[in-house]
Order: C-alpha cells, then structure tokens, then sequence
C-alpha cells in the first residue's frame, strides 16, 4: 500500500500551496492557493489545474491566507464537487478572504483585458460545499483516505493535515507554521504520526528576534516615529498580523509607553478579521489570552482606534493632522488602501513606513524594502523621502530554528522517515533540508514543482 504525493505547487515558492494525495481508491487536494506576487497573467495562476478535478474526492485546507485558498472558486468553477474541509475559524476567515478577492480579480482582469480568475457566484457555489471541521477529530474525507488535522499556531484556525490510509500509510502537510510562542495562539503541535512528512520553509534559513526583543523594538521604533511628527504607515496582512499588531498597541497605550495618538484601522476587511477573532477567541486563543478576554472584554481596541469601513470615512482621514498612525491593506502594498495613503504620504520626510511581514519578490512592497528611491503606486511613480523601518520577526511563521525544533519533535517517535521542505524560496527550503539532515540525521528532501513521490511505510520514491 502506498500514497502519491505531487507538487502541484508550493515547492521552490513561498505561495501557491497545492498537493494532491492519491490513495488506492481516492485522491483529495491540499489546499488551492493562488501563487502571490506574480503577474496575473501567468498560465500558472489562470491556467488548468494538472490534475483531473472532476475526479477528486475532497479537498482539506491548512488555513485561510489567499496562497492556501486563493483558487478554490476556480476548482469549483472548473468542475470540483466534492466537500471543502477546514476548521470553523478557517470557515469564517476563508469567507471573508475569498468574497474580499472577488474585486481585487476584477480589477486585475480590467488591467490586463482578460475575464476575471473566478466571480462572486464562483465562491457562493464553493462555500455550498464547505463542511467545518475541528481538530483533532479522524474523519474520512474520501473513500479509503483519512484526515487528522492538529493546530499550527500560525494564524487563527490554521491546521496542519495528517491523511491515512486504510494501510495505515501517512502524510502529514504542515501548510505554515506560526512563530510561538504567540501572545495569542497556541503553540504548534508536531506530527509525529506520519511515514513522511511536507513542512513549510519560508524562514528556513532566516532567525527571527525574540518576542519580547520585538515588542521592544516596535515600541521605540513607534516613540521615534511619533516624535518626528508624520504620519506612520502600517501595511499590514488583514488576517492576524493587524490583529497582534492592534493587541500589542493597545498594551502600549494601556500602559503608557507612548503617547497618545489617533490611530486609524482603514481596511473594511481587517475590520471584519478582527470581529472573527472576537467570535472565537475564547475557543480558540490560548489560556492566558483567553482569561484577558473574559477580563478585559476585547483585546483589540483601544478609545482612540478608528474603524474607517466606508470610503468617506477613509478619506477623511487625511484631515487628522500629524502625528497619526494608519494599519491597511494589502500587507506589501500590492493594492488596497494602503497605496494611497502611500502615494499621498511617502514622499514626505516625516514620514515613517513600518514594515512588519513577508515581502514576495516584485511586489512594492519588497522594493521599498530593499531600500528603492521611487515605487509604482496607483499608476504612478512615487518618491520616497519617508523613513523605512523595517521590523523583524513580526512574522507569523517559525523561523530556522523553531523550524528545526518542530522537526525534531516531529522525529520523536522514529516513525517519520522523510521531511520534505517546501512553500519556501530555493534557498531557504535548501538550507532547512541540509540542517534537518545535518542536526537530525533524517532524510530531507527538497521537492520540484509538479514531482511525484510514491510514499510507503518504509520509503519514499520518485515516480
Ligand atoms: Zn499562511
């Protein structure tokens, strides 16, 4: 008895995360991510999937970022039938994300002349097929196939999979892992279960600060952006990083640490994020943030927070005058509200730009990041006289060597025989595979896109 597991993407790339895993009698997909920062006019994105989807049973998703779920109304326009799984806060958060996409497709279709990669009809249709499920339940998901799915401490609801067969032959896929200790999630669980296991790699060659080295940071770095006088700009994922970001200025206002300063939540879907967070924090959060819950009510906001959801309350954000702060989307500037406000604000010397997360290559994002004097944004060319301050370990992802820890926990019970590294740029899941080898003695291997691997209880081969 055996499983194939094929790359369909997420190898050599951080985005895009797509595995299919065929059993005997059945074959279920994990995740449909869309590939981020790339051109939308790549075939990749836009193009057939490489496997008949009329044909699979199921598909499980790891958590709700758009490079997990991002082409699941596509699976489902192009003939997908069978039940979506994934945990009741994926549920929520994957709703929001998906119906929030809808325009930002649309506007990237008008751009390129080209019909949008799925409409809203689309994720109606996907969401039909949804089916919640909570960890650490077994359940089968197609015929001879079962799945586990345990917490990965990375963003509200995020899972890993372990999937079984009646042979008792298994996979374990990561999907990503979070950076714990985390000041709201549990810390990641390790599948030790498995025969072979597909682990993320995005910071496999990278550290992080400690967590309280970074708390630290943002509040000095914060201190000095106000006393410059300008307005700070937050680009920031909707989904959990506004939120740690939000809990943690409203520990420093509470405190005292800084002074007071409007601060301006300009993102409708960040908005509706935080209220999910709000709906299943006291299942889902860890002990010591679920007791601040109870105690405090919410965790989030603070009296001088400003939800602007409406587009007159945007605008008018510009009439507060400096120092203020603003948090918006997209997370590396490659749209949303944010790029206005950076147009409108970059070019200013008391400007400061935080940046606090991943920058995929090509995006603005990861142009000012690495220093650019000028950026594209909302159709033209922006100078940058703002500060730049970058922020590390703002992350929601382990980094090399909590990587490296969740492998060893993973190899505990002997059982794992293969790890393999992937949704990590080439270097990173290079670099991780050679530490996993050279520390723990275990066979790491890094997959190509489009691979197969044959998986049994004693080995795993290409075919
Ligand atoms: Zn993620």
């Amino acid at each position: 008895m055996a499983l194939r597991l094929s790359f369909d993407g997420g190898a050599g790339k951080v985005t895009g995360s797509n595995f299919l895993i065929e059993g005997d009698r059945g074959k279920v997909l994990i995740d449909c991510g869309i590939e981020q920062g790339a051109d939308f006019s790549r075939a990749h994105v836009y193009g057939p999937f490489p496997y008949d989807v009329k044909t699979i049973n199921a598909l499980v998703v790891t958590h709700a970022h758009l490079d997990h779920v991002g082409r699941i109304p596509k699976l489902v326009k192009d003939g997908f039938r069978g039940k979506i799984y994934m945990t009741p806060p994926t549920c929520d958060l994957a709703e929001l994300i998906l119906y929030d996409s809808v325009g930002i497709l649309s506007e990237e279709a008008n751009t390129h002349g080209r019909a949008p990669l799925y409409e809203k009809e689309d994720v109606d249709r996907a969401f039909s097929l949804v089916e919640a499920l909570d960890y650490h339940v077994e359940k089968e998901v197609a015929p001879g196939l079962s799945v586990y799915l345990r917490n990965t401490g990375h963003i509200l609801g995020s899972a890993s999979v372990r999937i079984k067969d009646e042979a008792g032959v298994a996979i374990a896929l990561t999907g990503d892992i979070g950076n714990s200790p985390s000041p709201l999630l549990p810390d990641w669980e390790p599948v030790s279960d498995a025969d072979a296991i597909v682990m993320e790699s995005v910071y496999g060659d990278r550290l992080h600060p400690a967590q309280q080295r970074r708390v630290e940071l943002l509040r000095d770095t914060l201190a000095k952006a106000i006393t410059r006088g300008g307005t700070i700009l937050i680009p920031a994922f909707s989904l959990e990083r506004t939120q740690l970001m939000l809990y943690e200025l409203s520990n420093f206002f509470e405190a005292g640490d800084l002074p007071k300063i409007p601060v301006f939540l300009d993102s409708p879907l960040a908005i509706r994020v935080t209220e999910v967070y709000e709906k299943w924090g006291l299942k889902y959060f860890k002990p010591a943030a679920e007791d601040e819950m109870k105690r405090e009510g919410s965790i989030f906001e603070f009296p001088f927070l400003k939800q602007t959801r409406s587009y007159e309350e945007s605008i008018a954000i510009e009439e507060t005058p400096n120092p203020k702060m603003i948090i918006a989307g997209a997370g590396m500037s490659h749209g949303g509200r944010i790029g206005h406000w950076e147009a409108r604000y970059l070019p200013d010397p008391t400007t400061t730009l935080f940046i606090v997360g991943y920058q995929a290559p090509g995006t603005p994002g990861r142009r000012m990041m690495e220093g650019a004097s000028s950026v594209r944004l909302v159709n033209s060319e922006i100078k940058i006289k703002a500060k730049v301050e970058k922020l590390e370990g703002w992350s929601a992802h382990a980094d090399r060597d909590e990587l490296l820890k969740f492998a060893e926990a993973s190899l505990t019970d002997k059982r794992v025989k293969t790890i393999f590294t992937a949704l990590g740029e080439p270097l990173a899941e290079r670099f991780l595979a050679q530490r996993i080898h050279d520390y723990l003695g275990a066979r790491a291997i890094v997959p190509e896109v489009d691979q197969t691997w044959e998986i049994t209880k004693d080995s795993a081969k290409r075919v």
